[in-house]
């Protein structure tokens, strides 16, 4: 990035994206100072060859901007600190997204930008979105907050589109973001130690889409319909409504499993053939992507036939295997019952694997479902917990560990006369007694399935 060449730029927090923050400053012409207050960060930079800078006893006249990398929670005493060292020497706050889009300003104004914000289901749509612009023929870069840092993408351009998904965290910190389509899917009292209070929240959320040259808002919570009555009324701006259900407010909604728009001349959207689009919370995703890929130009038989061919997101309900009439789901994202909820709506005849490290209220919230459920099969820290919660309710069986759960419930599956019965890894747990993250004991679950259904490791 060139916009602070010749100029000396503080990043604290040296993680992955804090890395490319620092690369871009550099190949960009800035000095930099990096700071962390982890041993390994500071020595993964130092080992990049990036110079370190105490920043609690640095000079701060020296410095340009504060870049805090994302993922740096607000609350953190060390960054908490550094902010007020900045903000009482005058130096800017910024993140790597405010870096993105000032060198968008410079370089490319006029480069088509998606940002997509929201409490839940950023990750899919913005994912569907890249994927329906590519199957249309577009360049796509796709990152921010999911995979690739905004700055180790190609740099915008005209012919390019960048999809960027946005946490709340990232608007917070970059004043100048101004995408083309702006995307604010939903708002929901989540995340809140992060941002104090809803309406701090909500606020945060909204600058993205108040500055969007066409803003897609959701209708299905009253935070965001607050926000998109708000914006409506701003100057030279585009604003769709868009609703995972059948709002009356909304101009794209969806009808059963078709995304229907108030406009005549757009046909209905079959959702059935996109199956990694299963469930009412992804109605709402792809009618959000719908819409950011008509406002960009792509027509509604290829949006169409973009869904169809959606892989969807690892973990969250990925198909990993089907042998005859059993299907295997791989649900690990979902840490809590909330998560949980949407992958049980979305079967039946379920052979649940469920349990890990529990979290308050457990699996209670989900008993108006039971009736989904086949069986249950326990694993990890909550068994006994959520053992008490499915007595008399759903049979369940004892199995500790993934592996003799999964066995267990491919067994039971394959006995099952269900039309498509369904081995779900949907654990509304964490998964640190197990498992590092998610992500492995997701990555751990398909291995097996494959292992199961194909004899190979
Ligand atoms: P995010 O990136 O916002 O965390 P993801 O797309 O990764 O969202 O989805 C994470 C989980 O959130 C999914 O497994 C699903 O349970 C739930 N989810 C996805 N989309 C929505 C939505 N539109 N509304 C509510 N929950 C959703």
């Amino acid at each position: 990035v060139e916009t602070l060449r010749g100029e000396t730029v503080a990043v604290f927090g040296l993680g992955g994206s804090g890395l490319s923050t620092l690369a871009a400053l550099v190949g960009g012409g800035a000095t930099v100072a990096a700071w962390d207050d982890g041993d390994k960060a500071r020595a993964r930079a130092a080992a990049a060859g990036f110079p370190l800078v105490d920043l609690a006893s640095a000079d701060w006249s020296r410095f340009k901007a504060l870049v805090l990398a994302p993922g740096v929670p607000l609350t953190h005493p060390e960054p908490h600190w550094t902010v007020k060292r900045a903000h009482a020497a005058g130096v800017a706050v910024i993140g790597d997204i405010e870096l993105f889009a000032r060198e968008r300003a410079a370089r490319a104004p006029n480069a088509p930008l998606v940002a997509i914000t929201g409490t839940n289901g950023k990750s899919t749509t913005t994912a569907l979105i890249a994927h329906v612009l590519r199957e249309a023929g577009r360049d796509v870069a796709l990152g921010g907050n999911i995979g690739v840092p905004a700055l180790d993408l190609p740099p915008p351009a005209d012919h390019r589109v960048h999809v960027i998904e946005c946490s709340s965290y990232q608007i917070d910190l970059a004043p100048s973001l101004k995408p083309t389509v702006g995307l604010l899917i939903n708002i929901t009292p989540d995340h809140l130690d992060r941002h104090g209070d809803l309406t701090h929240y909500a606020a945060v959320k909204e600058r993205l889409v108040a500055k969007a040259d066409i803003a897609l808002v959701g209708v299905d919570d009253e935070p965001s319909r607050a926000v998109a009555a708000r914006i409506a009324s701003g100057p030279g701006r585009r604003v769709v409504a868009v609703s995972g259900g059948e709002s009356p407010l909304a101009e794209v909604f969806v009808d059963g499993r078709r995304i229907v728009s108030c406009d005549s001349a757009e046909p209905p959207i079959d959702l059935e053939a996109a199956r990694a689009l299963r469930g009412a919370h992804n109605g709402q995703n792809a009618a959000f992507a719908c819409a950011a890929a008509r406002a960009l130009g792509v027509a509604s038989q290829d949006i169409a036939r973009a869904f169809a061919t959606f892989p969807g997101l690892a973990h969250r309900m990925e198909e990993v295997g089907r042998r005859g009439r059993v299907l295997f789901v791989n649900d690990s994202k979902a840490t809590n019952a909330d998560a949980a909820e949407k992958a049980l709506l979305s079967f039946r005849d379920i052979h649940w694997i469920v349990g890990g490290k529990p979290k308050a209220g457990g699996i209670e919230p989900l008993r108006p479902l039971f009736g989904r459920v086949a069986k249950a099969y326990l694993i990890g820290d909550a068994t006994e917990d959520f053992a008490a919660t499915l007595e008399g309710a759903v049979p369940f069986e004892r199995c500790n560990t993934l592996s003799r759960a999964l066995e267990a419930a491919a067994r039971d599956a394959f006995r099952s006369r269900a039309q498509e019965p369904v081995v779900l890894l949907s654990p509304a747990c964490a998964s640190f007694d197990q498992f590092a993250n998610f992500e492995a004991r997701g990555d751990a679950f398909r291995a097996e399935v494959h292992y199961l259904l194909n004899g190979e490791p």
